[in-house]
């Protein structure tokens, strides 16, 4: 076989995410789950001998089932644990249900979930466990839309906000920029607090400096907090706690039991910074 065919052989054998032009993951596919362009985004899942499952949008890893409760449990539980009473939750994004299955462990009334992509729904149902269960919970109500038309267009007011969302890029962009946010603080109730992943500290800290600089504009707290994701650009992750009155160290009730990652300590210390993200 020619030097190209085996390059082009060897590609389908495996999925590689650039990081950067120069760098990246690869992951070998043992097995070919699922791969179709929906009208928003290219969407794959493979079968990986080390991580399970992992769902890829653009090419760009989002899940995997060994490490998913890192990320997942690091977005949930720290506003959960310190909002007064968390009762209307509003996700925008998180497709794949991981923040649902995470804040339905919760004394929660309600949680929209707000996802553009249908087909990431029902991809995530038929190939993530947990999914198929939660969305059975009569607390959920699956809203399949464009999370900044969503919050425009809506007269609900929401304790805690989420924005699970996939990279800047894509149907995902208008979810990082200020306009979103601004549109999003008059949907909070008084004691509402927003959590955002805001990327790589290690690759994106220009950005997350960009994005510090109008949370602090429009939030009294306004704090980043890291945690591991270890299929994630750096290993490293960065999370936004947004809020006017409630500040991210005001614990008000224990987590729920069985969490892998998140405890009180790790809630603590993953707010601590290190001097590249002190802005
Ligand atoms: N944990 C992942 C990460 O940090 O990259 C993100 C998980 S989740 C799969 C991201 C979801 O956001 C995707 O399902 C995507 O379809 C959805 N999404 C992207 N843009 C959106 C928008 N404007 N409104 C609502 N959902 C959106």
């Amino acid at each position: 076989m020619d030097k190209k065919k085996d390059a082009r052989q060897d590609q389908k054998s495996e999925i590689r995410e650039y990081h950067t032009p120069s760098s990246g993951f690869f992951f070998k596919i043992k097995k070919n789950l699922h791969s179709k362009k929906s009208n928003y985004q290219n969407i794959e899942l493979i079968e990986n001998e080390t991580f399970g499952k992992i769902l890829l949008l653009d090419g760009l890893v989002q899940t995997t089932d060994r490490d998913e409760f890192c990320y997942h449990e690091m977005m949930a539980h720290p506003a959960c644990v310190v909002h007064p009473s968390p009762v209307d939750i509003l996700i925008i994004g998180g497709g794949d249900g991981g923040i649902l299955r995470e804040a339905l462990k919760y004394a929660i009334r309600n949680v929209h979930l707000v996802e553009i992509d249908a087909e990431v729904i029902a991809v995530s149902k038929q190939y993530f466990p947990w999914m198929k269960e939660i969305l059975k919970d009569n607390r959920v109500t699956l809203v399949i839309n464009d999370g900044v038309n969503f919050v425009k267009n809506t007269s609900l007011k929401f304790d805690v906000v989420f924005i699970d969302s996939s990279e800047p890029v894509g149907p995902s962009a208008v979810l990082h920029e200020k306009l979103f946010y601004e549109l999003l603080k008059k949907r909070l109730q008084p004691e509402g607090i927003i959590v955002a992943q805001v990327a790589s500290p290690f690759f994106h800290s220009e950005f997350i400096e960009q994005k510090m600089t109008f949370f602090r504009e429009l939030f009294r707290f306004s704090s980043l907090y890291l945690g591991p994701v270890p299929t994630y650009p750096g290993g490293c992750w960065c999370y936004a706690f947004l809020s006017d009155l409630v500040h991210p160290f005001d614990i008000k009730r224990d987590p729920p039991p069985g969490l892998r990652y998140y405890n009180p300590d790790i809630h603590k210390a993953a707010f601590a910074l290190p001097n590249d993200l002190i802005f």
